[in-house]
């Protein structure tokens, strides 16, 4: 276990240092520009390819921009006087996105491939990238009892197609930058992230967040039903968006970590059906399950294994999911009543 203590951005940078975020119009990089922003840093650049007027969170005072970051020129003014540049830009969703959009999905490597050069062109000193628990072999995660992934467990690759291949090939990048260019690169692997002013509807949402909607709208119109996609057995873990974004800043700032990649997920482990029976309870309903077989419905199981970030930063997500589905659920709820009456929303 390391005896020093995670360093941080606050620790790191001068207050007035630009901070870079890309797809900062959606759930992650959002809530990453107001964290950095409720640090006290004063020259933070957010930038998505989404209409302002559809960003998630806009924070006060932050240079937002509308650029599509797949276009090198774009890339190239984004990172102009960067210290830090975070890449969190990506066409995704939950299953049924990138199972369906794997063109799209493979097309996210042209924002990390421009984003890393310019970055390094700019003279940062580091440069992150979100890469995903789906950068993993499929094989290994046939059974909804398989062992947690651990970060050797991507190699021999047999990655999600699409999503999950573009997520290993930007690593590598990332690994090569470092190796060859000395860039200093973060590159953890998310595992299923959730929580308020994330997606919650439209087909880009991830389970938590559909199953929260599917339950409150039952509730509203009296249904006494709920579809779930699949048999209800698979196995997954569910990391709180507070959580991510404060193991983001620590990845990115730990030397030990460099081009280094990391599992950066919780071990708390549950079935889809455990899932649901959760959020029937913060809903107070019980309702009949209607299971779809032809769903999408991805791995049988995934779970982090979390003995390296503990071993290196004597950290990991917390937030038992019991608790960050209750101001899921809460905030998704005002999101759907919002909605009823003809209100702005996320969604
Ligand atoms: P999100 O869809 O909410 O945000 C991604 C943002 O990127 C969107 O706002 C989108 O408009 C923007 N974007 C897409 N293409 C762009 C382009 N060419 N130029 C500029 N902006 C562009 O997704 P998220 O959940 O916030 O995910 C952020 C990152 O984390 C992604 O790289 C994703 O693959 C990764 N990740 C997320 C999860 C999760 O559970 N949410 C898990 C693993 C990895």
């Amino acid at each position: 276990m390391s005896e020093e203590r995670p360093k941080l951005a606050s620790s790191c940078l001068n207050k007035d240092d630009l901070i870079v975020v890309g797809g900062a119009g959606g759930f992650i990089a959002g809530a990453l520009v107001r964290y950095f922003h409720d640090q006290g840093f004063t020259r933070i650049r957010a930038i998505d390819k989404k209409p302002l007027p559809e960003w998630y969170q806009r924070t006060p005072g932050v240079e937002n921009l509308c650029m599509d970051l797949s276009e090198k020129e774009n890339s190239i003014r984004a990172c102009e006087g960067a210290a830090e540049v975070y890449n969190l830009a990506a066409d995704m969703g939950g299953m049924g996105f990138i199972e369906r959009f794997r063109v799209e999905c493979l097309r996210s490597i042209l924002i990390n491939t421009h984003m890393i050069e310019a970055a390094y062109q700019a003279g940062a000193e580091r440069y992150f990238f979100a890469s995903s628990a789906c950068a993993y072999n499929t094989e290994l995660q046939k059974d909804p009892n398989c062992r947690a992934l651990k970060e050797s467990d991507a190699y021999p690759a047999m990655a999600e197609r699409g999503y999950g291949w573009e997520k290993l090939i930007s690593e590598m990048f990332c690994q090569e930058y470092w190796a060859e260019r000395g860039l200093k690169t973060a590159i953890p692997r998310l595992h299923n992230v959730y929580g308020p002013l994330g997606t919650w509807d439209g087909g880009r949402e991830k389970a938590p967040a559909a199953i929260c909607r599917k339950i409150i709208e039952a509730k509203d119109v009296g249904r006494h039903e709920i579809v779930i996609w699949g048999d209800g057995t698979p196995t997954r873990s569910f990391m709180f968006i507070d959580d991510c974004v404060k193991g983001i800043d620590m990845i990115m700032h730990c030397e030990e970590l460099i081009a280094t990649p990391i599992n950066l997920g919780t071990s708390e482990l549950v079935t889809i059906s455990e899932l649901v029976s959760m959020v029937e309870e913060i809903g107070g309903v019980k309702l009949e399950r209607q299971h779809d077989l032809t769903a999408p419905r991805g791995v049988a199981g995934r779970n982090s294994d979390n003995t390296f970030i503990q071993k290196v930063l004597n950290w990991e997500p917390k937030t038992p999911l019991r608790e960050g589905l209750e101001k899921t659920y809460a905030w998704i709820e005002q999101q759907y009543m919002d909605r009823k009456a003809g209100k702005r929303t996320v969604s």
